[in-house]
């Protein structure tokens, strides 16, 4: 079963303009910023405005213009900070087993550097 939302969450809390943050990109139901804890030169999440906790719940049952303006945001996003044409990643962790850790639904866009594997091999 998937958790409930819970608003105490980090992302909740930039969402809200408690926390700052670095900001790439704002539409009318999206945030981009940039990690605090970046993995590669470019690190910036992709977060809806909308209380998702994960990415199976914000394909579930978000609304078409949502999930369009996440869309088209994260692309301009690769555009914004030109991680097109040598090439980037996006991510999304859920749960325990893809090891989330902020229970709000991100994509993460990385790049500015080879990635190597997408994941060890074990
Ligand atoms: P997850 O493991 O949930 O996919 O990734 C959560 C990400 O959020 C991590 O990469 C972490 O560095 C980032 N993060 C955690 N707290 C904050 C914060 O307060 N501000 C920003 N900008 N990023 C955060």
């Amino acid at each position: 079963m998937p958790q409930p939302y819970d608003d105490q969450n980090i992302f909740a809390k930039i969402l809200r303009g408690e926390i700052p943050n670095d900001t790439v990109l704002e539409t009318d139901h999206t945030l981009a910023f940039r990690d605090i804890q970046p993995q590669a030169p470019v690190h910036v999440l992709v977060v809806p405005k909308g209380a998702y906790v994960d990415h199976a719940d914000f394909c579930a049952n978000a609304s078409d213009a949502e999930v369009l303006d996440f869309t088209r945001a994260s692309a301009e996003v690769c555009r914004l900070t030109g991680v097109i044409g040598d090439g980037f990643r996006t991510i999304t962790n859920s749960g325990d087993h893809g090891v989330q850790e902020v229970p709000h639904y991100h994509q993460h866009i990385l790049g500015g550097r080879a990635l190597g594997w997408m994941l060890a091999k074990e």
